[in-house]
Formats: structure tokens, C-alpha cells, sequence
């Protein structure tokens, strides 16, 4: 797995077993594409490597390229449950910058949790993906083969209140699924102890 930081927020990529393009996990902030290249640089690679994208969720700092990503040919691939949360986003960015472009929802391809790894498969990227609705209706946890879990804002369990028991199922699920490496959006990654103290 590949990152890079920028404004804040980590940007993940995958890279395909089939023919070394990338998966985007999370795509930036709404203008940025310069910058968000810049990024890519970084980690030696560039905007063209990017074949495949989705998000956490559909809030500013993680989707506010993907209207860019769609008009460049990425394919952005959406959960159903997570459509509903993408106008809310764009009202929020319009009411900032004039020039935003709406996302082309009609090139979205649309995909159910369930079929994500068979999905992710045909790409050559081995993984799967949980719902941990927490921090939004629309979040979304990646957990690669190796453990890898990138997370989204979910919020860490070390701030968790005991009686917080959508939060604890949240990260339970991380757990069932294999996540042992925990990447969050908007901090350094740590090693997931093996069960939470109860
Ligand atoms: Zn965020």
C-alpha cells in the first residue's frame, strides 16, 4: 500500500496484481488536483497511474476529487448506501468555490458491500470492505489480505466511551475482518491491539 498527506488528510493507493495501475482509496480535497499530484509524485507515481477509485465517505477532504477522477476516466466505483450522502457533500463545496463541478453521477458505478471483493478481485486487488458507520451513515472501512485497514474517521477505540456500543461493533468488525495495521485519514497509522480491553 502506497500514501501520501496533504492538507491534512492521507491519501491511500492499492496497486493492481493484473497491470500495476492504482486504486485509489479517498481522493482529496475539492481544487486540488495540482496539489494532489504533487502528492503523487512523492510516492513515485502520477495522476495517469490511478485506474480505480472510491471513498471512506462523502465528506470534503475525501471526495472533493472525484467529480475531477470521473471527468479524467477514472472508474469511481460507489456503495449503495453510500449515493445519498453526495449532495449534502457538493451543496457544502458549491457554497464555497463557484466554479466546483457537480460529479457526473451517471459514471458512477454503483456496487453493493458484498460484491467488493469479487469486484476489487477482477481488478487485481486483494481485500474487502465493512461498513463502519460511525462518523457518517456513509463510512466505509478498506482492509487489505495483509491486515492493512484503512479507516476513514473512525474515531480511535482508546477514545472510546464505555457504553459506545456502535463504536465497539465498528471496530469488531475491523478485527473479524483481519485488520491488524490501522490506517486512519487524519493520523499516524499503529499497530491494533488483539482485542480491546473489556
Ligand atoms: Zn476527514
Amino acid at each position: 500500500m502506497l500514501y501520501f498527506k496533504y492538507r491534512s488528510t492521507n491519501c491511500f493507493f492499492l496497486r493492481s496484481s493484473l497491470n500495476g495501475q492504482l486504486l485509489a482509496i479517498d481522493a482529496g480535497w475539492p481544487g486540488t488536483l495540482y496539489e494532489y499530484a504533487r502528492g503523487m509524485k512523492t510516492i513515485g507515481c502520477n495522476l495517469d497511474n490511478i485506474a480505480w477509485a472510491f471513498v471512506t465517505h462523502f465528506h470534503m477532504d475525501h471526495a472533493g476529487l472525484i467529480s475531477e477522477f470521473v471527468t479524467r476516466g477514472v472508474k469511481c466505483f460507489v456503495f449503495e448506501h453510500q449515493l445519498g450522502a453526495i449532495d449534502a457533500m457538493e451543496k457544502t463545496i458549491e457554497k464555497n468555490d463557484k466554479g466546483y463541478r457537480l460529479i457526473d453521477k451517471t459514471k458512477l458505478h454503483v456496487i453493493k458491500i458484498q460484491e467488493s471483493r469479487e469486484m476489487l478481485e477482477e481488478v487485481g486487488i486483494r481485500g474487502q470492505v465493512v461498513v463502519t458507520a460511525y462518523h457518517s451513515s456513509d463510512s466505509i472501512s478498506f482492509i487489505t489480505e495483509q491486515g492493512e485497514a484503512i479507516v476513514g474517521d473512525l474515531p480511535l477505540e482508546a477514545q472510546m466511551m464505555p457504553d459506545d456500543h456502535r463504536l465497539r461493533e465498528a471496530w469488531d468488525e475491523i478485527r473479524k475482518s483481519g485488520g491488524r495495521t490501522i490506517y486512519p485519514s487524519h493520523a499516524a497509522s499503529f499497530e491494533l491491539v488483539a482485542s480491546y480491553p473489556r
